[in-house]
């Protein structure tokens, strides 16, 4: 009826077994002394069953706990239970484990697991060949004192993991690592290293395949240019062959403004840091784009004019005028003549802004974030007809990121487009007095 290990039961046990001392002291007529000796024997009892516990739980090697009796029954059986299911849970957790360190050592990429403290938790094979940690000996060790290079230090110090790091391997010198930290479990991090020395290598040859092509192209695409300038001169009005003629000549110039344009880009690329000591005097770069703009105009479009006083920056004459000058162009392409375009260069709070503003055709919102990728045209055709060859904004972009810049477009169709840049404070040099 009731639970063999309910309290009420051992309770009742207790009274009948003291009942039956009663009697017994009763029957012989010395109640105390039978009480005493009763109560003296449960204790030994209890002890014993203490003693055998005791044995178990330290020395005996047995899983099942020895037979119980009495009360002490409960407390064995409770004790087995209780183990069963904690050895359970381990082996899940032991699986659970298992089965994600497979995971981790399947992965393509090096893996390491540290704690808040940046001590390392655990790394796969690959770390240990491509960041040469040497497991388990490396267990707990502070990751920064294993890779040993200032870059690193200070990216762990600064904290934000947004970016990607590139570093060369520890292991070889050669090869090139990229590492991403990422938030892991309990306030954890996950390190994770790619080798992207092969990546590094074919972009590399990319590169150098485009500025070699380009640089080859140009001596032949002169010679023809100049041949058809010297037949075209030498042809007659009538020449029936004139008209193809002007066309070659058209295509060719295409195609060398291209290779130009192509050759600009891979310099720029290449130019991995500008010397920012040099200073650039912007009014004289002006002077130039003015010069230039009103030649691309030819009197078709009301240009205006906004140039703060001097306003001279710090970085690459060379790159500055190419991203300025492919603005200027672009403004006189995609607008219809009569329009208006206005070229500041001004004194904003955050440093200095060249802007390039005009009444053109604009761009739907869809392709603005695209712009500044190679050969990316919003109308191919028209771009196609105006000369254009989709690389001018790439170049805007690159040589703009070399002065710390990055370019803003406002735009809406039909009514114009305003792309403009700032260069920030820093880069502002002290006009002189
Ligand atoms: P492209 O040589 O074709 O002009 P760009 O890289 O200079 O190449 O420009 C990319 C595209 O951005 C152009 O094809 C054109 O569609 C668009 N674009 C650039 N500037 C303007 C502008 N001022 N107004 C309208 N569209 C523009």
């Amino acid at each position: 009826m009731f639970d063999a290990y309910s309290g009420y039961r051992l309770f009742s046990r207790l009274v009948l077994y003291l009942l039956s001392c009663l009697l017994l002291g009763l029957v012989f007529g010395h109640v105390l002394e039978v009480l005493c000796l009763g109560a003296f024997l449960m204790l030994a009892w209890h002890y014993r069953q203490l003693m055998r516990l005791n044995y178990w739980l330290w020395k005996d090697r047995r899983l099942t706990p020895p037979q119980g009796s009495g009360s002490w029954e409960g407390v064995f059986n409770g004790i087995y239970r209780l183990q069963g299911k904690n050895r359970k849970r381990i082996s899940q957790l032991a699986g659970l484990l298992g089965r994600f360190r497979q995971g981790a050592e399947a992965l393509p990429d090096a893996a390491v697991v540290l704690d808040s403290s940046l001590n390392i938790l655990w790394c796969n094979k690959l770390a240990q060949l491509m960041l040469g940690l040497v497991w388990p000996q490396d267990n707990g060790q502070r990751v920064d004192n294993l890779i040993r290079h200032p870059d690193f230090s200070s990216y762990l110090k600064k904290g934000h993991f947004q970016e990607p790091l590139e570093l060369p391997s520890p292991v070889s010198e050669k090869r090139l690592l990229e590492l991403r930290l990422m938030a892991y479990g309990d306030r954890q991090l996950l390190l994770i290293a790619r080798d992207i020395t092969r990546v590094r290598q074919l972009e590399g040859m990319r590169k150098d395949f485009v500025a070699n092509v380009s640089h080859e192209l140009k001596t032949p695409l002169t010679v023809l240019q100049g041949y058809l300038e010297m037949m075209e001169s030498m042809a007659d009005a009538k020449d029936p062959n004139l008209k193809a003629l002007q066309l070659m000549q058209q295509q060719t110039g295409r195609m060398q403004s291209m290779v130009e344009q192509l050759l600009m880009l891979s310099r720029i690329e290449d130019a991995a840091e500008i010397n920012l000591e040099n200073v650039v005097d912007m009014n004289k770069m002006l002077a130039v784009l003015r010069t230039e703009a009103e030649a691309l105009s030819r009197g078709r479009y009301q240009l205006t004019f906004e140039f703060d006083g001097q306003l001279d920056v710090h970085g690459n004459e060379l790159q500055l005028r190419s991203a300025c000058s492919n603005l200027i162009s672009n403004a006189i392409r995609y607008t219809e003549p009569g329009g208006t375009i206005v070229i500041s260069w001004k004194k904003v709070a955050t440093g200095a802004m060249f802007s390039v503003k005009d009444s053109g055709i604009g761009i739907p919102p869809q392709h603005i974030a695209r712009l500044t990728e190679r050969f990316y045209r919003v109308d191919s055709a028209r771009s196609r007809q105006t000369g254009g060859s989709g690389l001018g904004l790439a170049i805007v972009k690159h040589a703009l990121s070399h002065h710390h810049s990055e370019l803003l477009v406002m735009s809406e169709p039909g009514k114009g487009s305003t792309f403009s840049f700032v260069i920030p404070q820093h880069l502002l040099a002290l006009s002189p007095k």
